[in-house]
């Protein structure tokens, strides 16, 4: 098939509209969805939500694309946002049931999704993390499946 050459310039064009697209991402903390304009920004403050309790540390990065959903990397549990995301406490967090709040999962959707450990696959997060892994870290069955990236 031959390109024409107006549509391979258009090509490019697009790809730079992406790339400025990308420009003016947007930084989240990864424990309350908090948004800012810089990670310099998001990290100079406190954070309501942090895991050692309110305002006890600061926001921190949340490393993964903007998503139309988040879901969360302990249970699977699905949000529109990371701010109603990790407002609520997660039945399958490491320290406990509901000892943790939910959060995000910074890999893409995918497919299937790994366990970090044991390579053991599922269709989707809550039925991965719903399993008890034979090689987790803490020992056999001390703890969940995680997905990978
Ligand atoms: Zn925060
Ligand atoms: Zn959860
Ligand atoms: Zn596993």
């Amino acid at each position: 098939m031959k390109i024409h050459r107006g549509a391979m310039e258009g090509i490019v064009l697009l790809a730079g509209i992406v790339c400025s697209a990308a420009a003016v991402e947007h930084f989240y903390c990864r424990y309350c969805g908090v948004r800012r304009e810089s990670v310099q920004s998001l990290t100079s403050g406190f954070c309501l939500r942090h895991p050692d309790g309110p305002n006890r540390g600061r926001h921190a990065l949340y490393q993964g694309r903007e998503k139309s959903r988040y879901t969360c990397v302990f249970c699977g549990v699905k949000r529109a946002d990371i701010a109603t995301l990790t407002a609520g406490f997660c039945l399958r967090h490491p320290a406990g049931p509901n000892k943790g709040r939910h959060v995000p999962y910074r890999g893409d959707e995918k497919a299937q999704y790994t366990c970090v450990f044991c390579g053991v696959k599922r269709a989707d997060i809550a039925t991965l993390t719903a399993g008890f892994c034979l090689r987790h870290p803490a020992g056999p069955n001390k703890g969940r499946h995680e997905p990978a990236l």
